[in-house]
């Protein structure tokens, strides 16, 4: 098993926009991220959902992209 408390200390957490399901019961929710113009349906219960906060590990993009993003500064 790999261990998910390692994981939890090295990534940072932050609160994020989400979208939550409205059906009570359901955890379903997703990244705001990844969410349309329009409400998004829960994929487990297919309730509409609302959007709302949530404490999630901070989504780190692959080192490449990073680095990319800091040498993108210099255009000229
Ligand atoms: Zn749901």
């Amino acid at each position: 098993m790999y261990s998910r408390k390692k994981v939890l200390e090295e990534i940072p957490e932050e609160m994020t926009a989400v979208w939550s399901c409205t059906s009570e019961g359901c955890n379903g929710w997703m990244r705001d991220n990844f969410a349309f113009e329009t409400v998004p349906t829960c994929g487990l219960c297919h309730k509409p959902m609302e959007s709302g906060m949530k404490m999630l590990p901070l989504l780190v993009n692959t080192n490449r992209d990073q680095k990319t993003l800091r040498k993108g500064v210099s255009i000229g």
